[in-house]
């Protein structure tokens, strides 16, 4: 994948270190297993998945915007100003002055 802008070279270090770290894949499914660096397991255990068990399909977390229940629940002013006032008073409680941080 191309990122739009290139990443920190401490980033790159790390996705590089983490993609050569020693895994062992398994298969939820039956008993492959799979031995090697985790870039390659990643790509491995896709490719066991789609061949062996073309059935499994990956369910989406979210569910669809049709189920209400998912909503996030919508803040009226009052409902802000509480948070506020609450946000002002545990701030005070701290001693941390809220409008040093503002600007
Ligand atoms: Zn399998």
């Amino acid at each position: 994948m191309q990122a739009v802008r290139p990443k920190h070279p401490n980033c790159e270090l790390y996705d590089a270190q983490m993609d050569a770290l020693p895994i062992v894949e398994r298969c939820l499914f039956c008993g492959w297993m799979w031995q090697g660096t985790a870039a390659e397991g990643r790509t491995e255990a896709l490719a066991h998945r789609l061949q062996a068990h073309p059935e499994v399909k990956v369910k989406r977390r979210r569910p669809g915007r049709h189920l209400k229940s998912f909503r996030q629940p919508v803040l009226k002013k009052e409902d802000w100003t509480d948070i506020y006032s609450e946000r002002n008073k545990r701030a005070q409680l701290h001693g941390v002055d809220l409008a040093e941080h503002a600007a």
